[in-house]
């Protein structure tokens, strides 16, 4: 970094070669008023507010597109400066209704700032003749009053710049100018509720629906968005234990922005038919009984304790949720190995990311991307396969955008023709595969790779095992991956496939992200394998600007795999049947464990139907409807004997229910999610749990109704109970995350 010095306003400022003069006022506390300036859109420049004078330069200087220089003195207040400003606010009042008492973005107002900033005490200009009054409802969570538009195009330059989407424009010139989504209305336009243009917007023009209703919130709450793996970080507004507002925090690996699901979808957590008392019954066939949460845990207990007494404590089995938190996975899993004793436990990632966590465990050695955010946008060329981003992972989506606006190579794969391979601003390879051919395709870019000499010869020789790299060249060479047998089998052209390859290996920096198109084949991870052997083969791995990475599905699954939900590795993948770990385990949890590799879940459902699983405790997972073969499904949840389903919601799961106990939603609890990146974020509770008692307890109190004591006071204890048993977690405490806003893991042991 190339430090800098400058006087503004007599205050020695240091700051980086690169800002302008306005984020460097910004960072040292000096308030610069400004309209058209908003911190994630390029400099503008039109409103003009922002000017200041410099030392030795005639006129006045646009403080947003004004770069900073060693040396500089700079003068952000001045009586010519105020005049010119007062002036400025006075014609934007000119043509505003500025109603404010009444305006639903009182005291949320940048305009109201900066007329109380330049100190406006009169509008000398009454004339309020060209203030339009076109008014647009029709997007569910925002609405749009042109009369408070002072038409800084921030809006427009967000969905631009932020979302990539091109929705809004202003139509027509001079004075007859106004906002609109394209030739229509919102609901009818290319708008996808992003909410960005309404997070930019200064003024009321754009609102949040919520804010106009309920008024605005008197908490603010950090947190982390609970819908997908992206994992972004969120502020979260309310008042009397209702949420009025999110918007995007800047901290995370989000950057402000958020998707239509974590910025508007969140309506779910206050829903009437949320289940907040547990429910009991005898028979499925049975209506359910309301009870107090205890009453449901003792309930529980007795019939699990009764089925482990008849039968064999082999006969029960636990689901953990990716939806949860790590605090809560790790309990699940604990509360199996050590109250039912036995290792049948298992997560969703078995029938979505399981192939992901085999084939990077084997070619990378732990089963987890390489890649960050960060890393991604450094990288020349981005190979997106099997996943649909914009739609499944919308902030990675947009970003991916924004980079291929820019002009980075962009080799889609898929049969689907996704948002990322059409779209009109965008130069994409779209390699249109006939589903099911993934693994012939890759293969034939890699021949083309290998044929072409374009393969990274040092870094295999240093880097890879070169017995497999042989046995592997002598396959790939062979002819039936050659492009123009492969294009017969995945019906893509020869040349395209010829062109992605050398797209691929001739970039200086390529980094892969794949989804569930990948992974959710019968052979899933040979699909990965093909992505590691590429990456490895071009020597994209380990560097900057390079990586493969899996975009995980729900907003935990790497922390529910990291945290041992598995039937046969601890936290961080080390096997039950490794000595050291199991005793380090046994120590920590004062419990002999079992050393058998318990059930996964498909084998759950098999072994229930054949009558040796007898009873099951899913938390968080409508395994009726998201399992592949329903009507197995729904046989193995009718032979069971117990079923106690962890629910926010009744779902089809909860029909073959015994007991439904009341679960959390990501805003009712504290803890911490691990995105797709590694990265561990906090989570921070905001509203109390509507059941009145935190998730984290009701699977305590369990474990200590069957026999086994937990006795935590906090979620932190559980933390630092993971970080304990957990190397790859370094010392890392809930203080720590708390300082570095989140950390990917392996954490740094030195980072203090
Ligand atoms: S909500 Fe998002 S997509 Fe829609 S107009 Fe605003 S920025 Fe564009
Ligand atoms: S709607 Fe808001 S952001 Fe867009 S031009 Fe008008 S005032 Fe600016
Ligand atoms: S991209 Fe994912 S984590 Fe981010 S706001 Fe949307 S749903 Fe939430």
């Amino acid at each position: 970094m190339n430090t800098i010095s400058l006087l503004i306003d007599g205050k020695l400022v240091k700051t980086q070669m690169g800002k302008t003069i306005l984020e460097a006022a910004k960072d040292a506390g000096i308030k610069i008023p400004t309209l058209c300036s908003f911190e994630h859109l390029k400099p503008y420049g039109s409103c003009r507010l922002c000017i200041v004078e410099i030392e030795g330069k005639k006129g006045f200087f646009t403080s947003c597109t004004t770069m900073v220089q060693d040396g500089m003195v700079i003068y952000t207040q001045s009586e010519e400066i105020n005049k010119i400003r007062r002036n400025i606010v006075e014609l934007y009042l000119s043509e505003h209704n500025f109603d404010c008492t009444t305006c639903a973005n009182n005291l949320r107002c940048e305009l109201q700032e900066a007329a109380s900033l330049v100190g406006i005490r009169q509008v000398r200009y009454d004339v309020k003749t060209q203030i339009k009054n076109l008014k647009d409802y029709t997007n569910p969570y925002f609405e749009f009053d042109s009369s408070k538009c002072i038409l800084c195009a921030r809006c427009v330059r967000a969905c631009e710049e932020i979302q990539g989407n091109f929705a809004l424009t202003i139509l027509a010139r001079g004075y007859e100018s106004y906002i609109s989504p394209g030739l229509s209305d919102f609901i009818n336009s290319e708008c996808v509720s992003c909410g960005a243009c309404v997070k930019a917007c200064p003024t009321g023009a754009l609102i949040e629906k919520n804010i106009v209703n309920l008024g605005s919130g008197n908490t603010f709450a950090k947190t982390t968005c609970g819908f997908c793996g992206v994992g972004c970080h969120v502020i979260v507004e309310s008042k009397a234990n209702t949420i009025v507002n999110i918007v995007g925090d800047n901290n995370g690996p989000n950057q402000g922005h958020l998707c239509v699901k974590g910025r508007f979808a969140w309506e779910f957590v206050n829903s009437n038919d949320r289940i907040k008392n547990a429910l009991i019954r005898e028979k499925i066939t049975d209506e359910f009984k309301e009870v107090s949460i205890e009453e449901a845990l003792d309930f529980t207990a007795k019939k699990f304790l009764q089925i482990k007494e008849k039968y064999s404590k082999y006969a029960l089995a636990g689901l953990a949720s990716s939806r949860c938190t790590n605090e809560e996975v790790y309990l699940v899993q604990k509360l199996v190995r050590c109250a039912f004793e036995n290792n049948n436990i298992d997560n969703c990632a078995r029938v979505c990311h399981m192939p992901t966590g085999f084939a990077l465990g084997n070619a990378f050695g732990t089963g987890a991307g390489t890649a960050d955010i960060e890393s991604l946008k450094k990288a020349d060329c981005i190979m997106i396969v099997g996943s649909n981003t914009t739609h499944a992972h919308p902030v990675v989506g947009s970003l991916i955008k924004q980079l291929a606006i820019l002009g980075k190579k962009i080799i889609v794969i898929d049969p689907r023709t996704i948002d990322l391979a059409k779209q009109p601003h965008i130069q994409s390879l779209h390699l249109q595969l006939k589903p099911g051919t993934n693994v012939a395709l890759l293969n034939s870019i890699a021949h083309v790779i290998v044929k072409e000499k374009l393969y990274d010869k040092d870094f295999i020789e240093n880097r890879c095992d070169l017995e497999s790299f042989k046995l592997w060249l002598d396959f790939i060479l062979n002819d039936e991956n050659s492009p123009s047998n492969v294009s017969k089998i995945a019906k893509v052209e020869k040349e395209l496939i010829e062109k992605a390859a050398i797209e691929f290996a001739t970039s200086k920096k390529t980094t892969i992200v794949y989804g569930l198109g990948v992974t959710e084949h019968a052979y899933g991870s040979s699909g990965v394998f093909c992505l590691t052997n590429l990456a490895m083969l071009c020597g994209f791995v380990g560097k900057e600007g390079c990586g493969v990475s899996p975009l995980r599905g729900q907003n935990n699954v790497q922390g529910a795999s990291d945290m041992g939900a598995f039937p046969n590795v601890f936290t961080f993948y080390r096997h039950i049947s490794d000595e050291n770990t199991r005793k380090a385990f046994e120590g920590m949890w004062q419990k002999k464990l079992d050393t058998n590799v318990g059930l996964t879940i498909p084998q759950m459902f098999r072994s229930a139907i054949n009558g040796r699983l007898k009873g099951m405790y899913i938390v968080g997972e409508d395994v009726f409807q998201t399992d592949p073969n329903t009507y197995h499904i729904q046989k193995a949840l009718e032979s069971l004997e117990f079923l106690v389903v962890q629910e926010l919601f009744l779902s089809p799961t909860t029909n073959f229910a015994h007991v439904v106990l009341p679960g959390s939603s990501f805003l009712e609890k504290n803890g911490t999610f691990t995105n797709w990146e590694r990265r561990i974020s906090k989570v921070n509770k905001v509203i109390q749990p509507l059941s009145g008692m935190d998730e984290y307890k009701i699977i305590t109190k369990l474990s200590s109704k069957l026999g086994y004591a937990m006795d935590y006071n906090s979620e932190e204890e559980i933390f630092n109970e993971i970080s304990a048993l957990s190397p790859q977690l370094g010392t890392l405490t809930y203080e720590k995350l708390e300082k570095y806003g989140s950390l990917l893991w392996p954490v740094d042991l030195y980072t203090s």
